[in-house]
């Protein structure tokens, strides 16, 4: 259940009400609101002169849900907003990792060339193997920091775990959370107390409603600044690396206020797939996609595969404006 509290209560004593009601207890745009567990289906009787409005959830699917707000969050990505009533379709791109300088440089030249904001490059990467190169680190993360202050790009990179978490607000200006994270709560709490926003990504074996409550690990610590990014799901299917759900993505945006981002790469994991992928995802009318760039793919240290080339990503751009156009969106 969600309670906004009355103008008069004040934040201390909101403090001691969601104590005692077993609640959060966060400030939404003004409002003071107590959020509890969804099989609450009635305000406690000692809050009730202290209530402005509430409102019942059927599951825990509730600061996201659509019921709670019937608009879709806008959220900055330093520079540029997606959702609200921006109708953007950001296109994130960059290599899966950050390799060298003259590599993430070569990807900011291009993203700059095409009139594209946001960069992206994996510095601690959660590899499957232990023998796999696992990111540069701290190396990574300057060279990211170096790029925005050079290119006056957005900047984005993932946390593998939670200690990582103040060192990556420091560096970049977006946090991404990625599959193999979706559950760790160290890294949602972490990420709840910052204002930073948040890019989390889905488990690859999480269902929706899952999906959901990770987010709500955040929005509920006190961070309104969270998008939804599917990056394919594994089914039966061998062929491609995964299934990327665009039923899943219908569903979170018909139940959920949080803009959607969706991540064809990781899902085909097959570089000639990614373009058309790409194009349905557009059509869907997005609020972003993540997609894997490399000045050399063959040669990429991580997620060779399924990484374009610069011609193939500047080509792909082009057919992706008239097809935002059509559903009523622009890429940014
Ligand atoms: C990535 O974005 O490079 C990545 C590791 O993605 P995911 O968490 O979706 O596998
Ligand atoms: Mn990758």
């Amino acid at each position: 259940m969600i309670i906004q509290l009355k103008e008069t209560v004040s934040a201390a004593e909101a403090e001691h009400l969601a104590a005692e009601n077993k609640s959060f207890a966060i400030d939404y745009q003004g409002k003071k609101l107590l959020i509890s567990s969804s099989s609450v289906k009635e305000v406690p009787a000692t809050l009730q002169d202290k209530t402005e409005r509430s409102w019942v959830f059927a599951n825990d699917n509730q600061l996201a849900s659509r019921d709670f707000q019937r608009e879709t969050r806008e959220v900055s990505f330093g520079n540029v907003k997606i959702g609200g009533e921006t109708k953007n379709t950001i296109v994130i791109a960059g290599p899966c990792s950050v390799e060298s300088k003259d590599q993430i440089t070569e990807s900011a030249e291009l993203l700059k060339s095409l009139g594209l904001t946001t960069l992206r490059g994996g510095c601690f990467k959660p590899r499957t193997s232990p023998y796999s190169f696992q990111g540069l680190g701290l190396e990574g993360l300057k060279l990211l920091k170096k790029m925005k202050e050079q290119f006056g790009l957005n900047v984005i990179t993932e946390v593998r775990d939670a200690t990582q978490v103040e060192q990556v607000i420091e560096y970049t200006d977006i946090i991404q959370i990625g599959a193999k994270a979706m559950y760790d709560q160290g890294i949602l709490r972490a990420c709840a107390k910052t204002q930073k926003p948040v890019l989390l990504k889905r488990g690859f074996g999480s269902t929706l409603q899952e999906f959901v409550q990770a987010a709500e690990f955040v929005l509920s610590g006190g961070n309104p600044n969270v998008v939804l990014c599917e990056r394919g799901i594994r089914t039966f299917e061998t062929g491609t690396r995964f299934t990327l759900d665009l039923c899943g993505v219908a569903w979170l945006k018909e139940h959920t206020n949080l803009p959607i981002i969706l991540d064809p790469s990781h899902a085909m994991g097959l570089a000639y797939g990614v373009p058309d992928l790409t194009r349905a995802c557009v059509a869907m009318g997005i609020d972003g996609l993540l997609i894997e760039v490399h000045r050399n793919p063959k040669v990429a240290k991580s997620d060779a595969a399924q990484q374009l080339d610069h011609t193939t990503f500047s080509n792909l751009l082009e057919t992706l404006r008239p097809i935002a156009t059509a559903v009523g969106h622009k890429i940014v």
